[in-house]
């Protein structure tokens, strides 16, 4: 077994029907995130490799590789957690103020975060992150797993905006795909992970 274990899904394949189908579930999670998994662990392996034949040659393709996939491995993990059958709604409590705060208004947020992900060029995600330097919730718009990223931040809730993650459902209509999403975001995990952020856990 190598440092990085694919965890199992919190809820069955169809758990989230009939907003995200069992079929996409089954092979995002079973496929796509196991193949992150399988390529953290590779290039690990192959970084000591190097470092035990005392060549470089491929380390910045190493390096790149491995942000890639630990990066995958990190957002996976979270957008399993993120959505629930009992999800939906909006927030409330120190998350909703913080967003109020943040955004000027849930709505606000509600319009930033779906264009984030509806608009990602290429594959990405959109992410509610918690900024600690500002102390303040930002969006960010994610290139691949692991680009335009604010250094140290801390992604909250994250919606996959990958082909992968709609297109059995949705074709190319991504636009519904992400208005589907809201009917699944589990705030009560989003809320326990912004004040674990903010407490610095
Ligand atoms: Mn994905």
């Amino acid at each position: 077994m190598g440092v990085y274990t694919l965890p199992d899904l919190p809820y069955d394949y169809a758990a989230l029907e009939p907003h995200l189908s069992g079929e996409i579930l089954e092979f995002h999670h079973d496929k796509h995130h196991a193949a992150y998994v399988a390529g953290a662990n590779a290039a690990l392996e192959r970084l000591a490799e190097a470092r035990d034949k005392g060549d470089f040659g491929s380390l910045v393709g190493l390096e790149k590789t491995l942000a890639f996939n630990v990066s995958g491995h990190v957002l996976h993990t979270l957008y399993w957690q993120n959505m629930s059958p009992d999800g939906g709604d909006r927030p409330d409590g120190d998350l909703a103020a913080a967003i109020e705060e943040c955004f000027g208004s849930f709505e606000g947020f509600h319009g930033q975060l779906t264009a984030a992900t509806t608009l990602v060029q290429g594959s990405g995600w959109g992410v509610l992150s918690y900024e600690p330097m500002s102390g303040r919730l930002i969006v960010e718009q994610v290139y691949d797993h692991h680009g335009n990223v604010a250094q140290g931040s801390t992604p909250l809730l994250a919606f996959d905006a990958w082909e992968h993650a709609y297109y059995l459902q949705y074709r190319n209509v991504r636009p519904d795909f992400v208005k589907a999403m809201w009917n699944v975001v589990n705030w009560q995990d989003v809320a326990a992970r912004y004040a674990a952020a903010v407490g610095g856990r």
